[in-house]
């Protein structure tokens, strides 16, 4: 945890703002180098609708995992949150990204990417997997509300996948794990293939999410076309849980 108050002048990546202050510069100045520098008064407000409406997908993405590097360093940007709580209950909110994240508490996409109030939507259910009623959600949060950026988010020794690797059941959990019977049968591996083998858990989650991708640009016509007309990116992550980082997954 940083340790001290950072001033105007003292230059480190604490000063770097949160995903609405950050594009509060996006918005103003003329270089992204510039932009990752907002002014102290900036860093106080949620995002406005013109900051958010001024960020590309790319750039979206890029504050994204800017902000996980800040959380990585151990210099996440001090908020006010009252602030940021007042300015989104009054002016609305106006957040560039909706997350589809996993229940699991210790991978809060609002934490580990460094991100305040009014900055995205979250999307959790254990697994991250997708139904109709988050896409909906989905939908909601990018053609109605206006985020330029889909992450679906997995993680690192998921209890969920491992326990559908070993066929747990348990109430109405047994028909959310059953939807990663997909994954699980497109993961090759060899060696042990069962929940206590995080390697092999690991593998199988990072399927899923890639399965979550076809299937939210496949069940959703609106984000598809979102998506090919560049007004939003789809991406699949996955959170390392040892290290902090989100890694970017490749389509493939
Ligand atoms: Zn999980």
């Amino acid at each position: 945890m940083q340790t001290h108050t950072h001033s105007e002048t003292c230059g480190c990546l604490g000063r770097r703002a949160t995903l609405g202050v950050a594009l509060a510069g996006l918005a103003s100045l003329a270089t992204p180098a510039a932009a990752e520098i907002p002014t102290r008064a900036a860093r106080k407000g949620a995002l406005t609708e013109a900051q958010r409406n001024a960020l590309t997908p790319d750039e979206t993405l890029r504050l994204v995992l800017e902000g996980n590097a800040r959380f990585v360093g151990g210099v996440r940007t001090p908020v006010d949150y009252l602030a940021q709580q007042r300015q989104s209950a009054t002016e609305g909110q106006h957040p560039a990204a909706v997350f589809l994240t996993c229940v699991d508490s210790r991978a809060p996409v609002e934490v580990i990417c460094d991100l305040g109030i009014g900055d995205a939507f979250n999307a959790r259910v254990a697994g991250n997997v997708v139904n109709d009623d988050i896409l909906g959600s989905m939908e909601f949060a990018t053609a109605a509300a206006g985020a330029k950026l889909v992450m679906v988010m997995g993680h690192t020794k998921c209890g969920a996948v491992a326990g559908a690797i070993d066929n747990v059941r348990l109430g109405n959990l047994t028909l959310l794990l059953a939807r990663f019977g997909n994954a699980i049968a497109a993961t090759p591996y060899e060696g042990d293939k069962s929940g206590k083998n995080y390697d092999y858990v690991d593998k199988v989650a990072a399927t899923q999410v890639r399965q979550t991708i076809t299937l939210i640009r496949e069940r959703s016509p609106v984000l598809r076309d979102l998506e090919q007309q560049g007004k939003i990116r789809i991406v699949g992550s996955m959170y390392d849980l040892k290290t902090g980082r989100v890694n970017l997954l490749s389509e493939a």
